[in-house]
């Protein structure tokens, strides 16, 4: 328990405890959605799975699952997840299609719908006078995970184990816990978050017994880090476990023993929830939950105030989006950054690090780098002593800056083939043969590197306030 002397590490003193216990007690205040907003979501699901029952055959159950239904769910954030379970024996595409068939119909004039990709397509409803929005899932009925036909499956094991296993307060504790993790940018194991789901939140709240459980296991991890919540004693040899998953934090999921819930969560994710779970621990405050709040006005003028302070640039290139999945744009905007930060390195500039965010209809990918730094290369040629080598490496580099004896080698500082990061992807957007990912196509590409439109500001600005370390 939180405070007890019998636990070493980074643990809750009996003061910050008494501490954490009184903030926590606002948080659930925020977090718990009120009695009228329980109502009105529950009137809403019941009315879409009564239109769903009118227009679904017998054979088709039609049930509430996810964190609505689990009573998990953060105040104001609405999503109801329906899942229309079909009898097994049929084929999964004509389940699918049979599914999102049926969903379409009840599909009310004022409402609107878009069919969306997970590993799976469902229909995302946008409903009228209530500020929710429903995903209406088809799936296979089973009742073990070696029945599974589709990914999807698993949500209704899920759902049993979890109704089964969590109690009224561990249930407030897993929205406290979403919450914390959702104001530091890790909740949620979408590729642009890469962080904690809704299903692993609640099996950490199960596993470690409360909030501030977790919070003293985040603060005090040891990686690799296995974690099987239905056998409540350490795993032995967590080191073949991990190597097993190819992951260095595994939490298995107790509906099935080979899934590991945790694969999404990236090494940044659980690097950032172990330093806001030490900070937590040292200082529970407001603060220290939600993070240090920033206003996002002006936000160009504030990137080169930051600019010129740390003597850096920033080059930014503003993608126009096609309609494609957001986990599938994030990767390619991934990729595409990797790549250039690798050749930005290797004609010698002087990158510091480099961003990605969405904004609206459009992507940016952001290159931070030093000012004073331009593009030289070193090239290392052969030594003195090699005589007929070193004539044929002066030779070929007779056009460089400056050739240089440095130790037993020759050196040549060659001139610089691009006179700043603004020339250099300039002539990379528009060279010919470059590897664009398939959706970022220099066609839907303008760079900017100085006065980046204020839209896109915002974006940069907010991503880099979320990579940024408390003071
Ligand atoms: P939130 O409060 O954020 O909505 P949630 O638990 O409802 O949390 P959702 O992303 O809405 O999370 O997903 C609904 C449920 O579907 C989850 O609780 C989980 O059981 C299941 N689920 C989500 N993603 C997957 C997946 N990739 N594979 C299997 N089941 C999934
Ligand atoms: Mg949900």
């Amino acid at each position: 328990m939180a405070g007890s002397n019998k636990k070493s590490g980074l643990v809750f003193s009996k003061r910050a405890s008494a501490k954490l216990n009184s903030l926590l007690h606002k948080v659930l205040m925020d977090v718990r959605p009120t009695p009228n907003e329980i109502a009105a979501v529950n009137a809403a699901s019941n009315n879409i799975i009564g239109r769903l029952r009118e227009v679904a055959p017998k054979e088709v159950e039609i049930v509430l699952l996810g964190s609505i239904s689990r009573g998990t769910q953060i105040k104001g954030s609405s999503d109801i997840d329906i899942f229309l379970l079909f009898p097994k024996s049929m084929d999964e595409r004509k389940m699918e299609e049979a599914g999102l068939r049926m969903a379409k119909k009840i599909v009310n004039k004022n409402e609107s719908y878009e069919i969306k990709y997970a590993e799976h397509p469902y229909l995302k409803l946008n409903l009228f006078g209530i500020n929710a929005t429903a995903d209406i899932v088809p799936a296979f009925k089973i009742s073990a995970v070696d029945e599974m036909g589709s990914a999807v499956d698993r949500t209704q094991l899920h759902n049993e184990f979890i109704n089964r296993s969590l109690s009224q307060k561990q249930r407030n504790d897993v929205r406290i816990l979403k919450s914390f993790l959702d104001h530091h940018g890790i909740y949620g194991a979408e590729a642009m978050i890469t962080g904690f789901s809704g299903y692993l939140c609640e099996l950490l709240v199960y596993h470690y017994g409360s909030f501030s459980g977790v919070i003293e296991a985040f603060a005090n991890i040891r990686i690799p880090i296995v974690i099987d919540p239905i056998n409540k004693k350490k795993v032995e040899d967590a080191h073949a476990f991990a190597k097993r998953f190819g992951k260095d934090f595994v939490v298995i999921d107790p509906t099935d023993r080979n899934r590991n819930v945790a694969a999404n969560v990236s090494g940044r994710s659980l690097g950032k929830a172990v330093f806001y779970s030490r900070m937590l621990i040292k200082n529970p405050t407001t603060e220290t939950f939600y993070g240090k709040g920033y206003s996002n006005m002006n936000a160009g003028a504030k990137l080169r105030v930051m600019q010129n302070k740390l003597c850096t640039n920033i080059d930014a290139i503003a993608f126009r989006l096609p309609n494609i999945s957001e986990d599938i744009l994030w990767q390619q905007l991934a990729k595409l950054r990797a790549g250039l930060s690798a050749e930005l390195k290797r004609h010698g500039f002087g990158l510091i690090t480099s961003f990605q965010c969405l904004t609206g209809k459009t992507a940016v990918i952001a290159f931070m780098s030093d000012k004073n730094i331009l593009g030289h290369s070193v090239v290392r040629g052969p030594n003195a002593v090699m005589g007929e080598p070193a004539d044929s490496f002066i030779k070929k580099h007779r056009n460089s800056l400056l050739m240089l004896f440095d130790e037993d080698r020759i050196i040549s500082i060659e001139k610089p083939e691009f006179k700043s990061v603004h020339e250099f992807i300039k002539s990379y957007i528009n060279g010919k043969n470059k590897n664009f990912p398939s959706y970022l196509t220099n066609s839907r590409a303008t760079l900017y590197s100085r006065d980046i439109p204020e839209e896109y500001a915002k974006a940069l600005y907010e991503t880099i306030q979320s990579e940024t370390l408390p003071a």
